[in-house]
Formats: structure tokens, C-alpha cells, sequence
């Protein structure tokens, strides 16, 4: 197409052309260019920018617009009107809606099937370390009995008699310029150009079944919650060599009554006592390689960290280590013997009271 041609022009009316007149020329160019009368090539091309310049100077808007401003931004080239606007041409001008421009096989295009969600749940241990698990999903598949041709074994899918296998009808509309066709998908058989006279048993001529699939999922270590893991091609089955969807597995883990996690480092709080926290001690704590020994100095403040370097959750995506985290917490006694009593009481004596800020 030429773009940028002046609509006036290419419809070949004066720029104060009345509405009927501009109607007339459309009427006569788009009769004289219509795809399916004039086989010349540019033909088309020439169809559509007819269209075009008709779909802007009959809207009393879009003409004023387009005499003050020339072509606007988005309505340039024929893709942008879309077929909707050119559907409305049809149907007022020729009798009937669509598009002349081969859409009727669309409904044997491959197809891919649809997507799918799982849930899946781990402990806390689980999405550590990873694990496979089994889980059941409820998928559309091809029927085995048929393998997704819906006829029953044996016996092949027939020509349609009503497209004879072309899938595709042509229908003669008359109207006020002459004698149209329309190509439109066959409605016997929905455009695939077969009909199955013996549908299979298993499917009832469908050729695709519900199945309840049992998948194991091999889930890496370091995940976390609302993590989602892409199963590619484990979704539905995909329609005419269509790719199959996906599945979406969501993972939601259980949190641990030992460690409080944030991403791939994980907490632990440590209880020590009064005297551990004054003199030190050497204590095991819990780490996810079992028990390990701490050093706990003397003077050991309440809320103290200690880093263990490397201890904590692998990172899911790769390399690297997240770290543990030892936090100390000193326990207030809640109740003392009498011996414990004395000596907090001669400890109290000796000791200088702590200072405030
Ligand atoms: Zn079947
Ligand atoms: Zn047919």
C-alpha cells in the first residue's frame, strides 16, 4: 500500500465531497477491487486502502480530525484498524460480517493446550535439602484407544461430504453490486474437513480424555515458600500438533519449630543462663548437619549473634550457602531455691549496679 496517500485521493473525491458521495465512490472502487472479484495482483492491497480511507472520511470525527491533522498516529496502515472495523464495512456494504482474507482455516491451526496449577506442600526439611514428590494432576490427554483420532480402532475418519475434505464453504450472497462468495469454515466439520461416522468408544469421538496423571516432581534444594516451579509440556494436551501447556507447580513449606528462616540464612535462639552468659561455656546448638559445638565467651550479652559462615540453606538457583545465625537469649530465673537465693543476694552486694544511658 502507498502509504501516506491522501484518503481523498484514493477514493478520488474532492476534499468537500459530501457523504453520499463519498459513499458512492467507496461503493464503486470496493466492487471494482473486492478480493474476490479482481484477482489482479495489488488487487488487495488496493481493497484495503480503499477501506481505509472510506473507514476515516465517513465518520464525521475522524474526518475532521484527519483535514486538520492529517493521519493520525495508530490508524496508519491497514493491520491497525483491525478486522472488527472492517466487519462492519462488510456487513453494511456486502450483506455479511467477517473477513474475505482467509480466515476460514483458522479452527485447524495448532493449538497449544492449556496451562495447569498444582500444590504442593514440604516441610521445612524438604524444601532444604529437596526431594521428589509425587503428586496426582487431573490433565487432558490423547485417548489412548483412539491415540486422539477419535474413531474407533479399525476404522478410519470419512471425507466430509459437505466441503468434500476442503473444510472450508463457499457461500454465494447477492447483493446490490452482483453475486459475492464467502469462504467460511465448514460447519458439518467444524472446518477439519473429516467426519467421524464411528467415534470411538473410549472418548465417544472426541479423542482426548480427562486423566488423572501421577507425576513425580524433583524439587531442588533451597526452595522456599510461594516458589513456583514450570513444568514445561505437563499441562494439557495441545489441539492439531498443538504443544502441550504447562504446569505450574506452587510450593508452600511448613515452617520449622527450630529455625526461623529468611531466605537462605536461618535463626536459631540459643538459652543460656545467667552464669553461662557471665563465665562462657561451650554449648551444642542445632544446625542442619546435626549438633555443633559454640563457644560461648565470658561477658556474653543477651541478643548476641554468632555467625556460623556457610551453615545455613543452599540457594535454590545455584551456587552459595546461606549462613546460621546463634542469637542469645539469657533466661531471668523465675523461681530460686534458698542456696540460689543467698547468693544472688551476696552477688547483688559485690556488684556494681548496671549503668543507665
Ligand atoms: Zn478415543
Ligand atoms: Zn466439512
Amino acid at each position: 500500500m502507498a502509504v501516506g496517500r491522501d484518503y481523498y485521493e484514493v477514493l478520488g473525491v474532492p476534499r468537500n465531497a459530501t457523504e453520499e458521495e463519498i459513499k458512492r465512490a467507496f461503493r464503486k472502487l470496493a466492487f471494482q477491487y473486492h478480493p474476490d472479484h479482481n484477482r489482479e495482483s495489488g488487487a488487495e492491497e488496493r481493497f484495503k486502502e480503499i477501506s481505509e480511507a472510506y473507514q476515516v472520511l465517513f465518520d464525521a470525527e475522524k474526518r475532521a480530525n484527519y483535514d486538520r491533522y492529517g493521519r493520525a498516529e495508530g490508524i496508519q496502515g491497514f493491520p491497525d484498524f483491525g478486522f472488527g472495523g472492517l466487519g462492519d464495512i462488510f456487513e453494511s456494504f456486502f450483506g455479511f460480517g467477517g473477513s474475505p482474507f482467509g480466515a476460514a482455516t483458522a479452527q485447524r491451526a495448532p493449538q497449544r493446550g492449556s496451562d495447569l496449577r498444582a500444590y504442593i506442600t514440604l516441610s521445612f526439611e524438604e524444601a532444604v535439602f529437596g526431594c521428589s514428590k509425587e503428586i496426582e494432576v487431573e490433565r487432558v490427554e490423547n485417548c489412548s484407544s483412539c491415540r486422539g483420532l477419535g474413531t474407533e480402532p479399525g476404522t478410519s475418519p470419512q471425507t466430509c461430504p459437505e466441503c468434500q475434505g476442503t473444510g472450508q464453504v463457499r457461500r454465494v450472497r447477492q447483493s446490490f453490486f452482483g453475486r459475492f462468495t464467502h469462504v467460511a469454515s465448514c460447519p458439518r466439520c467444524s472446518g477439519s474437513g473429516t467426519i467421524i461416522t464411528n467415534p470411538c468408544r473410549h472418548c465417544r469421538g472426541r479423542g482426548r480424555v480427562k486423566v488423572k496423571k501421577k507425576l513425580v516432581v524433583d524439587i531442588p534444594a533451597g526452595v522456599d515458600d510461594s516458589y513456583t516451579m514450570i513444568l514445561n509440556g505437563e499441562g494439557d494436551v495441545g489441539l492439531y500438533g498443538g504443544r502441550p501447556g504447562d504446569l505450574y507447580a506452587s510450593l508452600s513449606v511448613k515452617p520449622s519449630k527450630i529455625f526461623h528462616r529468611e531466605g537462605s540464612d536461618i535463626f536459631y535462639e540459643l538459652p543460656i543462663n545467667f552464669a553461662q552468659a557471665a563465665l562462657g561455656d561451650e554449648v551444642e546448638v542445632p544446625s542442619l548437619d546435626g549438633r555443633m559445638k559454640l563457644d560461648i565467651p565470658p561477658g556474653t550479652q543477651n541478643g548476641r549473634p554468632f555467625r556460623l559462615k556457610g551453615k545455613g540453606i543452599a540457594n535454590a538457583n545455584g551456587r552459595g550457602k546461606g549462613d546460621e545465625v546463634v542469637i542469645v537469649r539469657v533466661v531471668t530465673p523465675e523461681r530460686l531455691d534458698k542456696k540460689q537465693k543467698r547468693l544472688f543476694q551476696e552477688l547483688a552486694e559485690m556488684l556494681p549496679k548496671a549503668k543507665q544511658p
